[in-house]
């Protein structure tokens, strides 16, 4: 069993019910629905052909909202600014002025490209950058007033009406989740998605705020903080105390500090998450060369496997599966890769104490002996009996070689276990008895070949099943505790 997760993005070239099937089957754990592309509609479709192919796979798929986020973008460019094809080519040196209107032709902005944030003005200074288009594009600041930005062209090169705008060097007073955002939430919500990404989070407030609208629409989906500015770095362990996961989002990350900053700090993150007991997604471009080819480059299966040693649950494909010619290859192939490097080395964790949790809460050190007990007992499965899927979440924050068979009474808690390395999960009634429990779940690993006669397993549980109530451990050779009963 493969313990890293695979998160792929949804999109034109994965959105038919044969590539679903084949994306599961290949190993797809958590299908990303983009909310920057699309509408209600086609996520609802994506989203019943996701949960249909893993009914038929047999499979706990989650799914991911990805929220477009406070996103700042180039208005609809006037046309007489553009070349047929609908790009304007911004030469090195040139003078550009942005505004919250296109004005072509006025004789102190002749040339005024319009942003979706008019008050982009009031958060900028002179000598400050605005970087467009994935920072393909270079502005430098020279002056603002009257609402309207000056700037010079410092690297030049192509933009298009809606390119993105990033601007690394100032803080933004944007709000958290925008007017599309709130509405994509309450889509997400009807649409019952297991986890929802925030982009361009700045600090644990906005993670607190979104939690508080997905209780209000009903959604017990998890948050997943999206680290991709300066100031999204700054409050790292705020981010990852207030939430579930977090998601190295290289793309914007690159952009905003540069990429050489990336490998680095996807090194810091993946750490501080571990330690926090936190999951993490390594996001964009691990395989990117395969939106064209049918095998990764070397360089690219080095990534996939050092953001593996680095630590991440998971690693996640976003141009390959969502316009690419090889959706099913870009999953096999970091199938293929986890695969290799897992059985040969072990991931470390950091050692630091766990965060204080309440006096009555044994949760991390049944979690942390559990995974010495597998090891010392040469295990091949962990069990952990939970209901909240807190338990499970812990036990993979403490890295074991071996998988971690969970067994929860709610698909729901089931389905979000698919975030966190090494769970697999699987849904069972509970019955009251703890020993009957824990021979149930056993069992169930053994229909499903993932324990055989033979085999050592380590269970954690407790008798009511209800979070933080986690007080047991059992360690039992299979074959032995059946014959017992
Ligand atoms: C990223 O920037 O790496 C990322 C995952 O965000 P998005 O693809 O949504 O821009």
């Amino acid at each position: 069993m493969r313990l890293t997760k695979i998160v792929a993005t949804l999109g034109p070239s994965s959105s038919s019910p044969a590539v679903l099937r084949a994306l599961v089957e290949a190993g797809l754990d958590v299908a990303r629905l983009n909310f920057s592309h699309g509408d209600a509609t086609s996520h609802g479709l994506l989203a019943a052909r996701v949960r249909t192919a893993a009914r038929r796979a047999g499979k706990q798929v989650a799914l991911l909202q990805d929220l477009q986020g406070p996103r700042i973008r180039l208005g609809a460019l006037p046309a007489s600014l553009c070349a047929a094809d609908g790009s304007l080519a911004l030469e090195r040196g040139e003078a550009i002025w942005i505004g919250p209107r296109a004005t072509a032709a006025t004789a102190r902005a002749p040339r005024t490209l319009p942003t979706t944030f008019p008050a982009l003005a009031r958060d900028v200074r002179r000598g400050e950058r605005l970087l467009l288009r994935d920072g393909r594009v270079e502005l430098s600041i020279e002056a603002v007033r009257d609402g309207v930005i000056r700037c010079v062209v410092a690297r030049g090169g192509e933009v298009r009406s809606h390119s993105g705008i990033n601007a690394p060097d100032s803080r933004l007073r944007v709000p958290a989740l925008s007017a599309k955002d709130r509405r994509d939430l309450a889509t997400g919500a009807a649409l019952a998605v297991d986890a929802v990404a925030l982009s361009f989070v700045r600090n644990a407030a906005d993670v607190e705020g979104a939690r508080r609208e997905l209780r209000r629409l009903g959604s017990r989906a998890l948050v997943i903080a999206k680290i991709e500015r300066r100031e999204a770095l700054d409050e790292l362990d705020a981010l990852l105390h207030a939430a579930d996961g977090v998601m190295v989002a290289r793309g914007d990350l690159g952009v905003e500090l540069g990429p050489e900053a990336v490998p680095l700090l996807q090194k810091e993150i993946l750490k501080q998450a571990l330690r926090r007991h936190s999951f993490a997604i390594t996001a964009t471009q691990l395989l990117e060369s395969m939106i064209e080819n049918a095998t990764p480059t070397r360089a690219e299966v080095s990534d996939v496997a050092n953001a593996i040693l680095d630590g991440t649950d998971a690693v996640m494909l976003s141009g390959e599966t969502a316009n690419g010619r090889y959706p099913v290859e870009a999953v096999a192939a970091m199938d293929r890769v986890a695969r290799h490097v897992e059985g040969r080395v072990r991931i470390d964790v950091p050692a630091e104490a766990p965060p204080a949790t309440p006096p009555h809460d044994f949760s991390f050190a049944l979690a942390g002996a559990a995974v010495a007990l597998a090891d010392h007992s040469g295990a091949r499965a962990l069990l952990p009996f939970t209901s909240s899927g807190r338990t499970a979440a812990i036990v993979a924050t403490y890295r074991p070689e071996q998988p971690i068979l969970a067994v929860t009474p709610d698909p729901a808690v089931a389905r979000r276990l698919a975030f966190w390395r090494g769970v697999h999960a699987r849904v069972l009634p509970v019955p009251r008895n703890l020993e009957r429990l824990f021979a149930s779940g056993v069992r169930a690993a053994e229909a499903a070949g993932q324990l055989a006669a033979g085999d050592v397993a380590v269970l954690v549980g407790g008798h009511a099943l209800t979070p933080g109530s986690s007080n047991t451990l059992q360690v039992v050779r299979v074959g032995a505790a059946a014959r017992r009963r």
